[in-house]
């Protein structure tokens, strides 16, 4: 016989998230306001588009839609993803960063009062095919360098020509984004090109992500569009993002599940990556690759456990990675640990692992139950 159980909660006590391993991540949205305030802060008086692509930076859509509330809009590339936000209350400018895929993109724009990039001809015959809707906006893409998306000089102004003509498109803007505003400079030649091919051409213009929102103040035209730093993570090569006073967004736990006695000679780890050059403790972590955690992290990958600092040590595993104990004397198994966070910079994770910090965010799996740290005591 099968007995269903039922139970039933009050919607006061709902259910725990269930937590089959002691790995959990933790995505705060007082972080994200506080994120979203230091860019409005930067490019004063411009329209802020809070891009939460890729499923908010791996934080969860409703979550980044929550955090970036106080936002202009909202910037992503999945359609069912904007289906999400105006479901889930979003009544804001939405705008599709790679524009309409096919022609039934266009048609869910104009019933859900999305904006449209438009990159590619292609999308201008899909408007035009479309004179009698509702007015659209569109965002003319002209490709500055990074020969990723967008229209040459040319092309752009020729583009511009049509779109302006059609009753479905409402207001036009120009926008570009850069293969190089991270880098001091980087984006000088990308913003003299955009200026030259948009010369003349009565719009709005929108360049700016992150790494442009905090350094390149010329291109902040009149809406930015940033992203990672939204995420409390840099968009620079060196440095972490608390030092752009940036606040991390995501916190990665979990706990030492084991702990090993070493003597010197002992391996540690699938293919013996690490060995014990004197007598050692090393803690077992319930984390691995198929948490998110990156493989390529090699020895001495900054950790925390107990909120104390210390390295990983041998090859990340699928479940499990393993850590260093010397600094920790007194961690034993059930120890905190902090994959990433307050205490370890995403960065500094990203950086030793030869990835940036937007990878490890959206690369975190499905099987880590998240958290939503919303600022107030449960
Ligand atoms: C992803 C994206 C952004 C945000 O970039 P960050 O580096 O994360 O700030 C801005 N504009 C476009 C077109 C994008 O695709």
């Amino acid at each position: 016989m099968i007995v269903l159980r039922v139970r039933v909660y009050s919607s006061r006590t709902r259910p725990q998230i269930p937590m089959p391993r002691p790995i959990v991540a933790t995505v705060s949205i007082p972080a994200m306001r506080h994120n979203l305030a230091l860019a409005r802060e930067r490019a004063p008086g411009r329209f802020v588009w809070a891009v939460v692509k890729a499923n908010g930076y791996g934080h969860g859509l409703a979550n980044a839609a929550r955090g970036f509330a106080a936002a202009d809009g909202m910037a992503l590339v999945e359609f069912d993803g904007a289906a999400q936000l105006r479901r889930a209350g979003w009544s804001g400018p939405v705008l599709m960063l790679e524009g309409a895929f096919d022609p039934d993109d266009v048609a869910q724009a104009v019933r859900e009062r999305l904006s449209l990039v438009v990159h590619e001809v292609r999308q201008v015959e899909w408007l035009e095919a479309r004179a009698a809707d509702a007015p659209i906006d569109v965002f003319l893409k002209f490709n500055s360098g990074m020969n990723r998306l967008g229209f040459g000089h040319d092309a752009f102004r020729e583009a511009f020509g049509r779109l302006v003509r059609l009753a479905c498109v409402g207001r036009l803007t120009l926008m570009t984004h850069f293969a190089n505003a991270d880098l001091v400079g980087g984006a000088d030649q990308a913003l003299r090109r955009f200026e030259a091919a948009a010369a003349g051409l009565p719009a709005p213009r929108s360049l700016a992500n992150s790494a442009a929102t905090l350094q390149v103040s010329q291109a902040h035209g009149d809406a930015i569009r940033p992203g990672v730093m939204l995420y409390g993570a840099t968009p620079f090569g060196e440095g972490d993002a608390r030092s752009l006073g940036l606040r991390p967004t995501m916190r990665l736990e979990s706990r030492l599940i084991a702990v090993q006695e070493l003597v010197p000679g002992d391996a540690v780890g699938y293919g013996s990556g690490f060995r014990a050059a004197r007598p050692m403790r090393i803690g077992v972590v319930a984390c691995g690759y198929a948490d998110g955690y990156p493989r390529h992290a090699p020895n001495g990958t900054p950790v925390a456990v107990d909120g104390v600092r210390t390295a990983t040590v041998g090859r990340v595993a699928m479940d499990m990675l393993m850590v260093d104990l010397g600094p920790v004397p007194d961690a034993r198994p059930g120890s905190t640990v902090e994959l990433w966070g307050e205490t370890v910079p995403i960065d500094a994770v990203a950086r030793a692992s030869g990835t940036i910090g937007y990878e490890l965010m959206c690369a975190l799996a499905q099987r880590v139950p998240m958290r939503v740290d919303d600022g107030t005591c449960a």
